[in-house]
């Protein structure tokens, strides 16, 4: 079977530290690795709009954005196909064919929509479309037949239902659609990187975020104004590790090497944090490690950004030929569902044929 990708990002807004230990870094990684046939990274408008109906103007300025983003981190169309899934008219027929295979309690039981449920004060005032994204997301990761997602641990129960539809579609219709698999990343605390205030993800919905694209002066006055630990006050006293965030984006992006660069007092993180524990660190002096880390991952991203802000007609052009080619194969995978489920009618001549006999008896 053919190794494929797909996974995406809501043009809610630019890119952040979470997009990119989640999922953008191993992404490029993945493309550069020559193991997959084919990888699909999709601009996910149409889920966007499912809790932004009266402001699409948002959606529509990100757009280009998420674009900049995925091309200054590495993503290259040459590897892979980028493009917007709102473009890609055979993603709503597939959703339509699902809705069938999928209970209103079943959506309900899902936790990452509950959660982003809570967080939008939706309570009762539900939009339908955003309570069906699971189906929606199912109908994006089988119309490019993807065998794997990579994707932060938030998406669990998205490609879980997506399995579920897959497997009720096949043993309804027969064999016809590939059940994918989640690739998480292999560092647990970048499955759900905490935002900058402490809170359990970092997410635009919830304004803590480090942005690919800010500037160095903005991520260095986000790392000092970092959540630490409230208890640790003076330099001397003892410091709590666990809910650290400080701690947590150094387990996140310090390597060994690290330590000989910036902080040479220290050979390891499990030094650095021994000594945080006894008490006699200060948090600015962490703080000022993790920043010089963050400004060397950052920096290359930022200045290939500006190279890439300079053709933006053509950053329009590449999404439009990824979308073209995106939607071609999305064509080929709804033509097999409608087979399968024998809504072919007009190429049916057996059914044409059977049809008149019974007529003409
Ligand atoms: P929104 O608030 O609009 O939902 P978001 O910040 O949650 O935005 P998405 O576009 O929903 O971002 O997520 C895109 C991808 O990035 C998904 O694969 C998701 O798992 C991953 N991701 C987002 N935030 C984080 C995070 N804090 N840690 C790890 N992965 C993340
Ligand atoms: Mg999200």
């Amino acid at each position: 079977m053919k190794k494929i990708i797909l996974t995406g990002d809501r043009p809610t807004g630019r890119l952040h530290l979470g997009h990119y230990v989640g999922s953008l870094k191993r992404r490029v990684e993945l493309q550069n690795s020559g193991e997959y046939d084919k990888v699909f990274i999709m601009i996910a408008d149409a889920q966007a709009l499912t809790d932004n109906a009266d402001n699409p103007e948002k959606i529509r300025q990100n757009i280009i954005e998420v674009a900049l983003d995925y091309l200054s981190c590495g993503l290259d169309p040459a590897k892979s196909t980028i493009f917007i899934q709102s473009q890609i008219a055979e993603l709503c027929e597939l959703a339509f064919y699902y809705m069938n295979l999928v209970t209103v309690s079943r959506l309900q039981r899902n936790p990452t929509v509950k959660t982003e449920i809570q967080m939008r004060n939706f309570e009762t005032s539900i939009p339908v479309g955003f309570f069906t994204y699971p189906i929606s997301q199912a109908s994006d990761i089988t119309a490019f037949r993807a065998t794997t997602v990579p994707a932060g641990d938030d998406q669990e129960p998205m490609v879980e239902q997506t399995r579920e539809i897959v497997r009720k579609f096949n043993s309804v219709y027969g064999e016809t659609l590939v059940e994918p698999e989640i690739l998480l990343p292999e560092n647990c605390v970048c499955q759900r990187l905490p935002g900058t205030d402490g809170k359990a993800k970092m997410s635009k919905s919830l304004g803590n975020c480090i942005y690919l694209s800010d500037t160095a002066e903005d991520v260095r006055k986000k790392v000092m104004s970092m959540y630490t630990d409230p208890g640790h006050i003076r330099i001397e006293d003892p410091g709590k590790i666990e809910g650290n965030t400080v701690f947590t984006y150094l387990d996140a992006f310090s390597r060994p090497e690290h330590f000989s660069e910036f902080l040479p007092d220290y050979a390891s993180l499990d030094e650095l944090k021994d000594h945080y524990r006894r008490g006699g660190l200060g948090d600015v002096k962490v703080k000022k490690f993790l920043n010089s880390i963050l400004q060397q991952e950052l920096e290359p991203i930022r200045t290939r950004r500006r190279e890439f802000e300079q053709d933006i007609p053509g950053v329009y052009r590449m999404l439009k030929e990824g979308s073209d080619a995106a939607r071609e194969v999305a064509a080929s995978t709804l033509a097999d569902v409608r087979r399968a489920m024998r809504i072919n009618y007009f190429e049916d001549e057996e059914l044409i044929a059977s049809q008149a006999a019974r007529f003409s008896r």
